[in-house]
């Protein structure tokens, strides 16, 4: 333990599970106090438990991230529990059934949306309300490679994915003298449990066209290397680290 984050206050979403659990896990290791959101409320409790005892401090909410008065109780924790806020990761995310657009239906296009975007539009509204008027705070947004190349997922998340990357840009640019800093993770194959919010009705044809560009992908990475990503990024290490799409992935899209 560095004290890297020492007296921040973090809400990390999607933390019951994956990446979000290794963020919340590293980031109270590291001195903060976490907000520790999840749809599943079972996972997330676990996770602040063992983070409990490690010494950590972490509180957890029952959090649905496309639902903007969940994200408002969410905001409202950080404070009532902790005093402060200085980090708001939007890492909650879904797949979808890697239909192409052909094949997409409306329920998945708006389900995957809902998740996966107008939750980080939600909360980084959210964020700016608090972080403007102090001039400081961090947020930090995990895409997806899915975000930055065409053929690593359906059109429902490669889309919902590329407008994240977007939200993470307009916002670092339009706040870049505020004292507020935007940046984003793509990551590449990480082992999580994400394949179990894959649509039941997986696309063939969208399958096995995503599937060769697997080809390129090196071994799945870890939770854990996402995490000790973000801690940098979150960090004040990163002070001039703004409107990055930082790539996580082994070097799967260097290709
Ligand atoms: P995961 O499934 O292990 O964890 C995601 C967590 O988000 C789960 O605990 C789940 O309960 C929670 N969640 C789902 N819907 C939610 C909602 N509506 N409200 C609140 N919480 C919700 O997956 P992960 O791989 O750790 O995913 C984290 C992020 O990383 C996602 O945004 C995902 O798109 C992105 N990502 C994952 C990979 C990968 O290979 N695993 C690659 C690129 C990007």
């Amino acid at each position: 333990m560095t004290d890297r984050l020492k007296n921040k206050v973090a809400i990390v979403t999607g933390a019951g599970s994956g990446m979000g659990a290794a963020m919340a896990k590293l980031f109270t290791a590291e001195g903060a106090s976490v907000v520790a959101a999840d749809l599943n409320k079972d996972r997330v409790d676990e996770v602040v438990a063992a983070i409990a005892k490690d010494g950590g401090k972490a509180v957890s909410i029952k959090t649905d991230v496309s639902n903007e008065d969940d994200i408002q109780a969410m905001f409202k924790l950080a404070k009532s529990e902790f005093g402060q806020l200085d980090i708001v990761v939007n890492n909650a995310g879904i797949m979808d059934n890697m239909a192409p657009v052909g094949n997409l239906t409306d329920d998945m296009w708006k389900k995957v949306f809902a998740v996966n975007t107008d939750s980080v539009m939600y909360s980084t509204r959210e964020a700016i309300k608090e972080f403007l008027p102090k001039k400081q705070g961090v947020i930090l947004n995990i895409a997806s490679v899915g975000g930055t190349n065409g053929g690593r997922a359906g059109v429902a998340y490669t889309a919902s994915k590329h407008a994240v990357v977007g939200l993470t840009k307009n916002t670092a640019y339009m706040y870049q003298n505020d004292g507020i800093r935007v940046n984003a993770i793509a990551p590449g194959g990480i082992k999580t449990n994400i394949a179990e919010s894959m649509g039941k009705n997986v696309d063939k044809f969208g399958y096995e066209r995503q599937s060769q560009g697997m080809g390129a992908s090196p071994e799945p990475g870890t939770a854990a290397e996402i995490a000790n990503t973000a801690l940098f990024l979150v960090s004040d290490e990163a002070r001039y680290v703004n409107g990055a799409v930082l790539p996580v992935d082994g070097g799967w899209t260097a290709y």
